[in-house]
């Protein structure tokens, strides 16, 4: 079973996207702060992690550097989940190691095929787990 680790403090968030996943099959790890993330993503070994960029403790982007620094996590595919629409945002968390960029608020109809997509560009497919 393809296991996902979900990085994100807003609970309703997290209920929501916990239930979408599992009912498109995946397991789901959850992280309600950044350091927490960061740690399951070391001791859960995921097979791709979403991650909520504003956390309670550390920035999402400094959980996306950790991970990438850390051998043993550093190729894991990390998709963004933010509500930040700044300009260059999308670039700058590609440019530090992101795989793809998921916008909030969470479309339930559609965010399952966006993950899936960019877990295809990854070449991650869930057939293949
Ligand atoms: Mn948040």
């Amino acid at each position: 079973m393809t296991t996902v680790l979900v990085i994100e403090d807003n609970e309703n968030n997290m209920v929501l996207i916990t239930k979408i996943l599992q009912n498109a099959g995946y397991k789901v790890l959850q992280a309600e702060a950044g350091r927490k993330g960061y740690d399951l993503a070391v001791s859960g070994q995921p097979d791709f992690i979403l991650l909520d960029i504003q956390l309670p403790d550390i920035d999402g982007r400094e959980v996306l550097a950790m991970i990438r620094d850390t051998l043993g996590v550093r190729k894991i595919p990390v998709i963004a989940v933010t509500s930040y629409a700044m300009s260059g945002d999308r670039e700058r968390l590609m440019a530090a190691g992101c795989n793809g960029y998921i916008e909030k608020p969470i479309d339930p109809d559609g965010i399952i095929a966006e993950i899936e997509g960019i877990l295809n560009e990854a070449g991650i497919s869930k057939a293949s787990k």
